[in-house]
């Protein structure tokens, strides 16, 4: 496993986003089964066991999803709800507790903002290289989650383990 799955990209536009104070954490992405699988190789389990506990994360088709909360600055932004993680500086999770997409997404707006230097562009196939890697991760564990839980996974210790132990398998393939 080298480091590229936990890439995050510092991209200081996002302090000036056109979308205003709130940007697209007023639609937090889904903490999907590679995110998840990631969050407990790095020591999160038994936060996420308490984040469902708490109702901040709550299961859908593709893993959990985060819970969204009335936004404060909802008149400014017109964006009525926001993650419940965002605060008023931003993020109030670590980058090891947040999916892959909020670590490493930039929009395009962003980027073409931030100029045409060779590190950018380094930066940017990073995230292209990221985004699709994550997404066959994603379909892989998806498929290997359904058939060992028809039903619909248990959320439990085993669970959230087997899933780090299957994506830390994908990586090392
Ligand atoms: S990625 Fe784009 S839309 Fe999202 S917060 Fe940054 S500037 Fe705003
Ligand atoms: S977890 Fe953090 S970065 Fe991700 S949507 Fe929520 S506030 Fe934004």
């Amino acid at each position: 496993m080298d480091g590229r799955p936990h890439l995050k990209l510092d991209a200081e536009l996002c302090g000036r986003c056109p979308q205003g104070v709130t940007g697209c954490c007023a639609a937090p992405p889904v903490v999907a089964w590679a995110d998840l699988g990631r969050i407990v190789l790095l020591g999160g389990r038994d936060w996420l066991l308490a984040e469902l506990a708490a109702g901040r994360l709550y299961p859908c088709a593709r893993g959990l999803a985060l819970q969204r909360v009335e936004n404060p600055d909802a008149a400014a932004t017109g964006r009525a709800k926001k993650c419940v993680h965002h605060g008023e500086r931003g993020c109030t999770i670590p980058p090891d507790r947040r999916s892959a997409t909020c670590n490493y997404y930039v929009c395009d707006e962003a980027w073409s903002e931030a100029g045409d230097t060779r590190e950018l562009r380094r930066a940017r196939a990073s995230q292209e290289r990221l985004t699709e890697d994550y997404a066959r991760w994603d379909l892989l564990l998806g498929e290997r989650v359904r058939a060992r839980h028809p039903d619909g996974p248990p959320w439990d210790e085993a669970f959230l383990d087997w899933l780090g132990a299957e994506l830390s398998s994908l990586w090392a393939l």
